[in-house]
């Protein structure tokens, strides 16, 4: 375990948050992503620098802007401190490594196309296509032995998820087959694991819905993006695990 590696990057990592929350917000809307500064999306007053610190600011003004009180989402404290757990998590797993370094890049990527996704319905090839670029290429330059893994893992993927849309048009859309093709060549076979979690972890929460909201729930959009960052989450974590043990148990 590196601990303290995991810690220092800790910080670091919550700034990296703050910036997928600017990239969220605008990039949907063609806005650019350096300027201007971060202001009150009701009031327009730009924020202060101590208005600005990740997750502090927002308890300490309770969620609302200084001048107009408007709330603000939570889901500004939430995507900092989930990039920031998920991003020291890849440095606890491999320590001050390259691979630590892409399992970063590739979980922030996933946080914020989940917020977007959640949000305005769509995972912007403009972030989705560079993203599985860079991951592949790094994986490939770091693990050129598992070259094959990496560009089958990608292209199996995206072609099971570009069947299912086939089947059943209404669960999701291209851009959940297109980031089939950065989980693949993030997680080589461990992407099987992802996919499953993934499916299932969408499945069953649309099983509590219809529970809760009856056929009505059948009309209720849910974005798939969300769920697949999840499933490639667990499997970029304990997928190896998870696949070890079911070759174990099964074959
Ligand atoms: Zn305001």
């Amino acid at each position: 375990m590196h601990v303290a590696i995991a810690a220092f990057a800790f910080a670091p990592a919550l700034a990296i948050g703050s910036f997928l929350n600017v990239v969220a917000a605008r990039l949907p809307e063609h806005r650019s992503i350096v300027h201007p500064r971060s202001a009150c999306q009701s009031c327009h007053t730009e924020l202060r620098w101590q208005d600005n610190i990740p997750i502090v600011s927002y308890f300490a003004l309770g969620g609302r802007c200084r001048s107009c009180g408007e709330q603000f989402s939570l889901r500004y404290p939430l995507v900092e401190l989930t990039t920031a757990l998920l991003v020291a998590g890849c440095f606890l797993r491999f320590g001050l490594s390259g691979e630590a370094f892409v399992g970063a890049f590739f979980v922030a990527v996933l946080v914020v196309l989940s917020a977007i996704d959640i949000e305005h319905r769509i995972l912007p090839d403009k972030i989705v296509l560079p993203a599985f670029g860079i991951v592949l290429l790094a994986n490939i330059a770091i693990f050129p032995d598992r070259t094959l893994e990496w560009i089958l893992a990608a292209l199996g993927a995206s072609l099971f998820l570009f069947l299912a849309l086939l089947a059943y048009p209404r669960g999701m859309g291209m851009g959940d087959v297109k980031l089939a093709l950065l989980l693949g060549a993030a997680l080589g076979k461990a992407v099987t694991v992802g996919m499953m979690i993934g499916m299932l972890s969408a499945v069953g929460l649309g099983a509590l819905l219809m529970m809760q909201h009856g056929l009505s729930a059948r009309k209720m959009a849910i974005p798939f993006g969300p769920f697949l960052a999840f499933g490639a989450i667990v499997a970029y974590f304990a997928g190896d695990t998870i696949l070890d043990a079911y070759t174990g148990t099964f074959m």
